[in-house]
């Protein structure tokens, strides 16, 4: 699939060359967060090489190229991460144009710099597409503005993924801020975070939304409270991959919803 030619002339994208590592963001979810040089790139591959959060519609516009997995699914271990850059090694030294296609953004918690790293390191070639990272998606989709004057002045992109672990961020100095944060793959912790953030001085009572699967057909989400968040993500079944959205900016949701269409 090539674009249509003002969108190629538009977008000047190198020329994808044989040997060449493109390492990419595919987005949210659906294909229409694609950016344009990503959507190009896919039709130009000669082999992508994915994650599981990169969606069957955005893998459907690969017509000519080999799809290779390497992300977890059906409750099997991830693909080892040095095995994926041998991967990408091995087939960029075999001459291919190689799109390493990861979900939102690959260098937002997609581990991008270290693939980077170790094509840095054998003299491969490579560029960086950004996608457009979930969170921002989830947020507009949830009529939650990342920033508003008045109420926020940042917004942190927090992992959840070692909370409570030693070494892992100070979540209690975050609350102090009192900015909202995103967390990403914080499912299963959210509850020693929402303890932690309590601990650092947010009340209670501040409201959290929880954004699943966003942009795609399996998208839901729910609102809650710091103190209620985590029996709640289990009463109502919530799984990953989901946002969880922490602060009073979630409170704007009520004031935007119903006239936005
Ligand atoms: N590089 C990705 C993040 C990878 S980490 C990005 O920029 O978005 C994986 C986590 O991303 C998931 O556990 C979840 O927290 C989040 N995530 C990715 N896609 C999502 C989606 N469509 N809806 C909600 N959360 C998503």
């Amino acid at each position: 699939m090539h674009l249509n030619e003002n969108i190629e002339a538009v977008i000047e994208a190198p020329v994808f060359q044989p040997g060449h590592v493109w390492l990419a963001g595919a987005g949210p979810g659906h294909p229409r967060y694609l950016t344009l040089e990503v959507a190009d790139a896919i039709g130009r591959a000669d082999v992508i090489v994915h994650d599981a959060l990169v969606s069957e519609g955005v893998l459907s516009l690969a017509k000519t190229a080999d799809l290779i997995f390497v992300g977890k699914r059906g409750g099997k271990p991830s693909v080892a991460q040095d095995d994926i850059t041998t991967k990408l090694i091995e087939l960029a030294q075999a001459g291919k144009r190689v799109l390493r296609l990861k979900g939102g953004d690959p260098f937002v918690f997609g581990r991008g710099g270290e693939e980077a790293e170790a094509l840095a390191r054998e003299n491969i070639s490579f560029r960086i597409l950004p996608g457009m990272t979930s969170a921002l998606a989830a947020l507009a989709a949830a009529n939650i503005p990342a920033t508003m004057r008045g109420i926020s002045r940042a917004i942190t992109l927090a992992t959840g993924h070692a909370a409570g672990t030693p070494g892992d961020l100070d979540w209690k100095a975050l609350a102090k801020t009192g900015e909202p944060i995103v967390v990403y793959m914080g499912v299963s912790t959210i509850g020693t975070i929402a303890r932690l953030l309590m601990e650092g001085g947010l009340p209670s009572e501040t409201p959290v939304a929880v954004l699943m699967a966003a942009t795609t057909p399996e998208e839901r989400s729910m609102t809650a409270t710091l103190a209620t968040v985590e029996a709640e993500i289990e009463r109502q079944h919530f799984a990953a991959p989901a946002l969880i959205v922490i602060g009073r900016i979630v409170s704007m949701q009520t004031a935007l919803s119903g006239r936005n269409r």
